[in-house]
């Protein structure tokens, strides 16, 4: 059997470095013709991305994917919204709206009414992406647009997967399976792999950009996902809990503000969304309001600077060729986290 590793089983080691300045450092990368200049994608589920999200990362440089938990209709308004917005700015960004579709029920004609409404970059979105069904999508996708839509798909959690979907002409792979925060499709199924290690796994393949998605939880997971091969990172709950994350915030008995963030395969999402509950491989739950996701933002892009300066690497692709991992250990994670809480004294 397979010995696998999650973020927290590495770390990086520092290497001699000679950048002076973090705004030395370049993290853009490419998805198709798109090139973005934070490797930050916000996750399309009900409580992440809508038009305030995807605003806020495309105009920090990274990119927000509209989640398909809706009519067609509702989501291509929120795709009109965005190009007015944006188009009234005179912002190019315009030309980078992302959406999310399946590969069942209305997918062809909701892809023809959101590329109708400007949307270029579609994301087949679905829990088990190594399927026959992706492979229909994709294909269809490439019928009716050819060239002129950039193409996401997902998830996937091994290489063959990657190279598959890689194949079949995808231009980005969303990697892992059964990591997300709110996600309990390990405990349900029995089936995953570490994000980490699925996307180590993919690293040396020829394919698509590679989006590291699921149980991404500090600047620090960003960059060891980039170091192990991801181009971008996808995340939800690090930016659920914001002004711009879908829903209400409410006050609790402790005086703090919460948001409500859930998986898209927990019972309340699939409620609000198909009026029943199928499989259940998600929880829903609240998290602590965070305020503006822009400050959230300019931290990791801060954080993932100083994380590429420690390796000595000036761009992802020199973090990736440089970049040396450790293994550590149970005494070792705990000297990594902050604690001294725990100091005997
Ligand atoms: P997080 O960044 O760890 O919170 O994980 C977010 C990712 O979890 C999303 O981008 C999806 O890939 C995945 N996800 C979203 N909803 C569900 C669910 O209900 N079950 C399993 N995975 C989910």
């Amino acid at each position: 059997m397979k010995q696998t590793y999650s973020f927290d089983d590495v770390l990086l080691v520092p290497q001699k470095s000679d950048i002076n300045s973090r705004g030395e450092i370049d993290l853009s990368r490419n998805i198709g013709k798109h090139k973005f200049t934070l490797p930050i994608i916000s996750s399309p589920m009900d409580t992440v991305t809508e038009v305030d999200m995807t605003l806020s990362m495309l105009k920090a440089g990274g990119l927000g994917i509209i989640h398909r938990y809706n009519t067609a209709k509702e989501q291509v308004s929120m795709v009109c919204d965005i190009r007015e917005a944006l188009e009234a700015e005179n912002n190019s960004s315009a030309s980078s709206i992302a959406a999310a579709i399946g590969t069942s029920d209305d997918f062809e004609s909701r892809s023809i009414a959101l590329f109708g409404a400007g949307a270029r970059i579609l994301c087949v979105d679905v829990a088990h992406g190594h399927h026959t069904l992706v492979e229909r999508a994709l294909k269809t996708l490439r019928d009716l647009f050819g060239e002129s839509v950039t193409i996401i798909a997902g998830n996937v959690a091994t290489a063959e997967g990657y190279i598959d979907l890689s194949e079949w002409g995808a231009d980005a792979v969303r990697i892992g399976i059964g990591g997300g925060s709110i996600c309990s499709t390990r405990i349900q199924t029995g089936h995953g792999v570490p994000t980490f290690q699925s996307v180590l796994c993919c690293k040396y393949a020829d394919g698509a950009s590679i989006i590291a998605d699921g149980g991404i939880k500090t600047a620090g997971d960003i960059v060891k996902a980039l170091a192990a091969g991801a181009d971008f990172a996808m995340l939800g709950s690090m930016l659920a809990g914001t002004d711009q994350s879908p829903g209400d915030t409410f006050t609790r008995t402790d005086g703090k503000r919460y948001k409500v963030y859930r998986g898209m395969a927990s019972l309340e999402a699939q409620v609000a969304w198909r009026g029943q509950a199928r499989s259940l491989e998600g929880i829903s739950t609240t998290i602590p309001y965070k305020g503006e996701v822009s400050r959230i933002l300019s931290n990791l892009s801060r954080n993932m600077r100083s994380g590429l300066s420690y390796t000595g690497a000036k761009n992802i692709t020199e973090l990736q060729s440089k970049c040396d991992f450790i293994i550590q250990t149970a005494a070792g994670r705990t000297e990594s986290g902050t604690h001294i809480l725990a100091s005997h004294v």
